[in-house]
């Protein structure tokens, strides 16, 4: 890589240089206001419905508008609903009202028929062939459906790998679904840690332990983007090395769909699953997704099946043999909520139309803004007065939107008089607070504002401390 190609993978450089071009200072809200203004994606903003400071709980009315749209940067939690979430679902339960059970054929998203919906849109964001890929369930019952299948323990290889620390849902799936098969998860789960003193996992420690202990390790099933510390995980490579060795590789997603490239089929990933609540935008618990290789079509899978699991064709001819279908599909269970596919509709439009590699041109300067400022006005040394540091990787090939930050002062206190002056993030316990600014639809302003409100929550919490 000569140097113009690394400077051009280091936010900081590009944002300097946009500066100079612009004749602006970088750290002045001039810069935020023409990078708003030079952004082509600025419009999505206005396809989403943002909470009002006046209607969050932890605003103080002393502090803020009440009227002003909230800082919203937790779209790493509950992305904000796309404003035509509420016609495409009154669509749907308006249909409900009129036709009763003849809506399963009636367009738009016949009911019976809604799970057809979204297959190349969710195809584009995790990099699959459309016949890939489904909505069903939610991403806690997906990934057991497919350890289920693909966890198949021999007296050589059982275990399971994931990161340490992995979100709580996934540990318990993994882990029961060893005790289920009769061994004791904790020596049937194997856990990669960070190294001391080292806040986020290293890939050659990933790696090693692939290496040391393929043999005996079924499934590699680790999260794409780890949700406490934003880290991404180097999934081609991942999933690479452990084929090589014989494992299964699936990869939950709920941090990554919508919010980093993913190419699972170029990746030659057996399974995935995710939510599509976080970055994809279509509301709390809404219907989840997931993914089966193709070449598993071949293969004898053997799962768990509903009358869903037939083919579309025979479906509703009631047999008594399932008639089953290829692939992914096969995994269906129930037949589809068409309120919840409607959502997903919602959203996944937006998607379409703003287009990955727009969304991830725009995530490498807005995060990157964020990361600068942050380091610029906060790193400080000395522990007595308010500090942060920033855990998640610099190296933008490891991240995606999401900052974690840990302070030098107690959290909660920080959480508190932000969310008093309209800001909307996240805290997760034991200590980091996660900042992601969503490139569909926040601004380079609202990463300016953030900066100069936790500069003012600094300063009180600097008077209060003394
Ligand atoms: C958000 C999230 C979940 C949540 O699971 P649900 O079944 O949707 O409640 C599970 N795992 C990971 C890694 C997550 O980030």
């Amino acid at each position: 890589m000569d140097s113009t190609q690394k400077d051009s993978r280091c936010p900081k450089k590009v944002l300097t240089s946009l500066a100079y071009y612009h004749g602006v200072d970088l750290l002045s809200e001039e810069f935020a206001k023409i990078m708003d203004e030079n952004d082509p994606l600025r419009h999505f903003r206005e396809r989403f419905a943002f909470p009002k400071n006046g209607t969050l709980r932890g605003s103080d009315s002393n502090l803020v508008d009440e009227k002003s749209d909230c800082i919203y940067l937790c779209g790493n939690s509950l992305g904000l609903k796309p404003k035509k979430a509420d016609e495409y679902m009154q669509a749907q339960l308006d249909k409900w009202a009129n036709m009763g059970v003849e809506m399963h054929f009636e367009e738009p998203l016949p009911a019976a028929l809604c799970d057809r919906y979204g297959r190349e849109e969710l195809g584009h964001l995790v990099g699959a062939d459309p016949s890939c890929v489904t909505l069903m369930n939610g991403l806690s019952v997906n990934l057991h459906l497919l350890l289920l299948s693909f966890y198949q323990p021999t007296n050589i290889r059982y275990k399971i790998l994931l990161e340490a620390h992995a979100f709580p849902s996934d540990r318990y799936a993994v882990r029961s679904q060893a005790e289920l098969r009769g061994y004791n998860p904790d020596e049937a789960v194997i856990e990669v840690s960070t190294r001391p003193g080292e806040q986020t996992l290293r890939t050659e420690d990933i790696l090693k332990v692939i290496e040391d202990e393929g043999e005996s390790i079924a499934v590699v099933c680790m999260s794409g983007v780890q949700y406490y510390t934003g880290q991404k995980f180097d999934m081609e490579l991942i999933t690479k090395a452990a084929q090589e060795r014989g494992c299964i590789v699936g990869w939950d997603l709920a941090h990554a769909i919508g919010n980093v490239e993913l190419q699972l089929d170029k990746w030659n990933v057996d399974f995935a699953c995710w939510c599509s609540y976080k970055y994809m935008n279509s509301g709390p618990g809404c219907i989840a997704g997931a993914y089966v290789n193709k070449r598993h079509n071949e293969r004898e899978v053997s799962h768990l099946k509903g009358w869903w699991s037939n083919k579309e064709v025979t479906r509703f001819q009631m047999k008594d043999e399932c008639d089953t279908a290829v692939g992914v599909d096969a995994f269906r269970l129930c037949n589809p909520p068409p309120f919840l596919v409607a959502l997903v509709k919602a959203s996944l439009e937006i998607f379409e139309e703003a287009g990955m590699t727009n969304l991830l041109k725009k995530q490498f300067l807005l995060t990157g803004y964020l990361e600068h400022l942050i380091n610029t006005y906060f790193h400080s040394g000395q522990l007595k007065a308010p500090s942060c540091i920033i855990i998640t990787p610099d190296d933008v090939s490891q991240r995606g939107c999401q900052l974690s930050l840990i302070f030098s002062y107690p959290l909660q206190e920080i959480h508190k008089e932000l969310q008093k002056r309209g800001v909307v993030c996240d805290v997760r316990l034991p200590n980091a607070m996660r900042v992601a600014p969503a490139p569909l639809y926040n601004s380079f302003r609202d990463v300016y504002r953030f900066i100069r409100i936790l500069q003012e929550v600094f300063s009180i919490c600097k008077s209060e401390g003394a």
